[in-house]
C-alpha cells in the first residue's frame, strides 16, 4: 500500500529495517548518542548554527511539538497574533485558549493567502502555519517576517508539513521557533517530534505544561538526559531517516523530488479534467488539493484507489465534499505516480 496522505508516509526499506535494532534502555549511553545525533542532524537539515539554534526532541506526534512550542515561547506577559487560514491555524488558537495565552485571531479565508494587518499593535509574538495542510497552501513567510521585524514580534511557526522540504528563512532574527515532526517530510515513523528553537527565545521560556515543557526538555537533552521514556524505536527510525536524507542530497534535493512528483500528478490529473484547488505557485510541493470530479463522492474515489494500492486523503470538515488531497512525501516514485494516474484514468 502506498500512502499519499500527509503522514505517516510510506517508509523506505532502509528506515523500516532500522526499527529492528537491539532493545535499548533510554538511560544508557547508546540512547544518548542516538538523541545527540538526531539533534545535530535536525539542525544540519537547514545548516543551522548550534550556537544560535537548538533542536528539542520529544515523544508525540506533530501536535505535541506545536503545543510545546506555543506553551513555552509566549511569556506570561506576552500577547500573540495568530494568522489562520485552515484547520492547523485554528488548532494554535485552541492551544492558546487552553493555556490562557493572551492572543488575537487574524482569521482569513481558507481559500486565500494570509492578509496582514498594516500596523498591529500590542503584540509580542505572532504564529503561523507554514504549509497549511488543510488545502496545500504554502503561506508565504516573507511578508510575515517583515511585519514581525518591523513590529518587534517573535515569530512561531508550525512547520510540521514543510520542515525538511520547503525553504524556511532561519536567518530572520524575528524567527524564534519552528515545530515539526519525524513522519512527514523527513520520512521517519510517527512518535517523535521536535522544536527548532532560537536559544535566546528558549532562555525566556515559560513553563505552562508538565510533559511538554520545552525549556525542561531542552535543558535535560543538553545534559545528555531525558525526563521520561522516549519512543526509542521512533528515534531509531528518525536517525536513519536523517542519514538517508543527507545521503540523498539534503533539503534542496528533497524539495526538487517533491516538486517533480507534484507537477507530474498535477499535469496528469489536468489531462483528465481534474484541477487543483490552489494555484500551483501558491501551493507547497508536499501536498496538493484537487476538486473532486463531478458526481463522485470522496468515498467512492478513495475506495477505488485503495483497491489499487493507493491511500489518498479526504478534505477536512465541509471540504470533504469538495476536494481530495494527494501528498507525494515518502518512498513514492515517478513510476508509482504513473500507475496512480492510470488508475484515475480507468475509473472512467
Ligand atoms: C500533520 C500536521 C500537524 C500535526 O499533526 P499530528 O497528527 O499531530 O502529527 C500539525 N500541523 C500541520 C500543518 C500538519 O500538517
Amino acid at each position: 500500500m502506498l500512502l499519499l496522505n500527509p503522514g505517516p508516509v510510506t517508509l523506505t526499506e532502509r528506515v523500516r529495517r532500522s526499527l529492528l535494532q537491539p532493545d535499548l534502555c533510554h538511560r544508557e549511553s547508546e540512547f544518548f548518542a542516538l538523541q545527540d545525533e538526531i539533534r545535530e542532524r535536525l539542525l544540519a537539515t537547514y545548516h543551522l548554527d548550534p550556537q544560535v539554534w537548538t533542536a528539542v526532541l520529544m515523544t508525540g506526534s506533530g501536535t505535541a511539538a506545536v503545543e510545546s512550542m506555543m506553551a513555552a515561547l509566549v511569556p506570561a506577559n506576552g500577547r500573540l497574533l495568530n494568522f489562520e487560514n485552515g484547520v492547523y491555524g485554528e488548532r494554535i488558537a485552541q492551544m492558546c485558549a487552553q493555556y490562557g495565552i493572551a492572543h488575537e485571531r487574524a482569521i482569513g479565508s481558507w481559500m486565500e493567502p494570509i492578509t496582514l494587518p498594516a500596523a498591529p499593535a500590542g503584540f509580542t509574538h505572532a504564529a503561523i502555519v507554514h504549509h497549511e495542510t488543510t488545502t496545500g497552501r504554502l503561506n508565504d513567510l516573507k511578508p510575515v517576517i517583515k511585519l514581525c521585524h518591523e513590529r518587534g514580534m517573535g515569530l512561531l511557526v508550525d512547520g510540521v508539513s514543510s520542515f525538511g522540504a520547503e525553504n524556511i528563512d532561519f536567518g530572520a532574527e524575528c524567527l524564534h521557533a519552528v515545530a515539526a515532526t519525524a513522519n512527514k517530510c523527513l520520512h521517519g515513523v510517527p512518535g517523535a517530534s521536535f522544536v527548532i528553537a532560537r536559544r535566546t527565545a528558549l532562555a525566556k521560556a515559560a513553563s505552562r505544561t508538565y510533559y511538554l515543557d520545552l525549556g525542561r526538555l531542552a535543558r535535560l537533552q543538553e545534559q545528555r538526559n531525558t525526563p521520561f521514556t522516549p519512543a526509542v524505536h521512533a528515534y531509531y527510525a528518525l536517525v536513519e531517516a536523517l542519514r538517508e536524507f543527507a545521503d540523498e542530497g539534503g533539503r534542496a534535493a528533497r524539495y526538487q523530488r517533491y516538486a517533480a512528483l507534484a507537477e507530474q500528478v498535477r499535469a496528469g490529473l489536468a489531462d483528465l479534467g481534474i484541477h487543483p484547488v490552489i494555484a500551483p505557485e501558491q501551493s507547497s510541493v508536499v501536498l496538493r488539493s484537487y476538486h473532486l470530479p463531478p458526481q463522485t463522492p470522496y468515498s467512492q474515489l478513495h475506495d477505488a484507489l485503495k483497491a489499487q494500492g493507493f491511500v489518498i486523503y479526504a478534505g477536512q470538515g465541509d471540504l470533504s465534499k469538495m476536494l481530495f488531497r494527494i501528498s507525494t512525501m515518502g518512498a513514492v516514485t515517478c513510476a508509482d505516480m504513473n500507475r496512480l494516474l492510470k488508475c484515475f484514468a480507468q475509473r472512467g
